[in-house]
Parts: structure tokens; sequence; C-alpha cells
């Protein structure tokens, strides 16, 4: 099995190593668990700033210091927009804490959790609590397969889809192909919308534009928002939406229970700095 963490002077640390030019390094306490699944090595970890943190690949997924940032940003802003939602479909999101707070809203009833990798969602649920809150919700129904497929095989079905991939290489490159984006458009039902996170528009700025642009060809409308998460690499993350109908927040108030997200967040996330206004 490959090693994706280092000992230095006696420590023992985890070097992110998915970038040429930058290599983000965190010291941890220990390695909780770790398997080499079919798809690719799944760990979690515990360090010393973050937490526990779900690691693919030696990649940084979630952390329990940060998770909930992202995870609560990809989920109720979409949530926000659409005045009814009551089928929900999660493409990747194998930590749970997407899923986590799709289930908040009493009014959805089934939300399918379409993952690629059995054993992270084994993981998290097992040693990431912090993260997946040992999700266990009757509407939960999870289908152990590919997004791209099960999105070809679903028309007409779904009011959101969130789309919450690991990054564009891997199993997750497939989650960013504008064929993928119309197949969701197809799953979705006539006044449906979607949202996918489309990475650092500081660091990857041609992915997110690159995201941002394809869905812009398919949904009558689209919208860029961001948050700030600390050990996303680029830190200022963002997410795009692509909607059939539905375009505005437009919830009286907001009132779920949450770390991140409140009202005047779920408005304010579409103001775009100066050097984002493309994206408006
Ligand atoms: N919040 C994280 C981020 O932005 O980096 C990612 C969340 S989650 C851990 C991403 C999940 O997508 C992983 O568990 C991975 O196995 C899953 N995934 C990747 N490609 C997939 C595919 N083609 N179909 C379904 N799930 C996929």
């Amino acid at each position: 099995m490959t090693t994706y963490t280092q000992q230095i002077n006696g420590d023992t640390w985890l070097v992110e190593n998915d970038r040429d030019n930058l290599k983000i390094s965190y010291r941890l306490k220990e390695i909780i668990a770790e398997e080499q699944s079919e798809f690719q090595h799944v760990m979690i970890v515990d360090s010393y700033d973050f937490g526990r943190t779900l690691v693919l690949d030696g990649v940084v997924q979630t952390t329990s210091a940060d998770g909930h940032i992202y995870n609560e940003m990809i989920t109720h802003v979409p949530l926000a927009i659409h005045p009814n939602a009551k089928k929900v479909l999660i493409i990747g999101g194998g930590d749970c804490g997407a899923a986590r707070e799709v289930a908040k809203y009493e009014q959805i009833e089934t939300i399918d959790q379409v993952e690629i990798d059995q054993t992270v969602v084994k993981l998290c649920l097992e040693y990431l609590p912090e993260v997946s809150g040992r999700l266990s919700d009757p509407r939960v129904h999870f289908h152990f397969t590919d997004g791209m497929k099960y999105v070809k095989e679903h028309q007409d079905e779904y009011d959101v889809i969130i789309v919450d991939s690991s990054d564009p290489v891997g199993p997750g490159e497939a989650l960013f192909a504008k064929t993928f984006y119309q197949d969701v458009y197809q799953a979705l039902k006539a006044d449906g919308l979607m949202v996918c996170q489309s990475m650092s528009p500081f660091l990857n700025n041609e992915i997110t534009a690159q995201t941002y642009g394809r869905i812009g060809e398919i949904f009558v409308h689209r919208k860029l928002y961001i948050a700030t998460v600390p050990t996303y690499p680029g830190a200022l993350w963002s997410f795009t939406i692509g909607s059939k109908k539905y375009h505005d927040v437009s919830i009286p108030s907001f009132e779920k229970q949450t770390k991140y997200v409140n009202y005047n967040i779920l408005h304010n996330c579409f103001y775009l700095p100066e050097r984002l206004q493309d994206f408006e």
C-alpha cells in the first residue's frame, strides 16, 4: 500500500501531493484508519490543527474543524432557492456531511446518495462522526455506483441535485464533464436545479471558469457563489448553481441548526470580489 505520510524530525506528517508547486502539510497525532479501496487510498487521520480528517489518495477532503463550512454551503444555498424540494440526489459526498445537512429539511422525502466508493462511507460513519454525524435517516438511500452512470439512468426525477465531488482527477474527473451536466439536466424535474463544487477561483481559475461556462451552456440560469474553506488549497472556494427555473434565495427566514450558514450568508454569498466579476 502506498504511504501518504512522512516522518519529519520524529513527527508524522501528511504532505498533500496533488499540486506541483504547493504542498500543504499537516502534523498528525495518529492515523485512525487506512484502506486501499478499488478506487482510491482512503485514510482517516487525526491532525493537530483540524482534528479528524478524511484523506483520499493523499488529498484532504474534509475535516472536523472546517468540513461544516463546505457541507452547509453546498446544501442550504440550493435548498433556499428551490421553494419545495422533495427529492434530492447527492453525487459523491461519501463523508455524509452533505446528506446530514439535507436531512435537516422535514419536507424532503427522499435523499439518494450516489457514492462510487463504499469504503469512504463506511470509514466516515465509523471514524468521522464530527462530519458524518453517524448519519442514520430512513430517507437516505445509498447507491454505490458511478454518479455519471447513475444520472444517465434517471430522467425527470429530482428537484435538487448536489454534486459533491472530489477534485477533477481520478474518479472525480467525470463529474466535471459537459456530458455529465447534460445528464444532470435530464435527471432534474422541469423546475429542478443543481449545484456543484467548482474549485478555487483563486488557484484553479480555469476549472472554475470551465465549470461555470459548461453549466451556462445547459441551464437557463446559473450563479456562482463563494465561501472560505481553510483546508482547501486557495481557501476561497466556489460553487456553481445551474437552474431551470428558480434563481433567487427567497426564504423569509432561516432556522436550521448550523455552524456557518445563516440568513445573511445565504443572501450575500453571491456577491463576488472585483477579480471575480466575470462570474456575475
Ligand atoms: N468536500 C470534498 C471536496 O470538495 O474535496 C469532497 C467530498 S466527498 C469526500 C467526494 C466523494 O466523491 C469521494 O468520496 C469520492 O469517492 C466521490 N466520487 C468521486 N468520483 C465519483 C463518481 N464518479 N461517482 C460517485 N462518487 C464519486
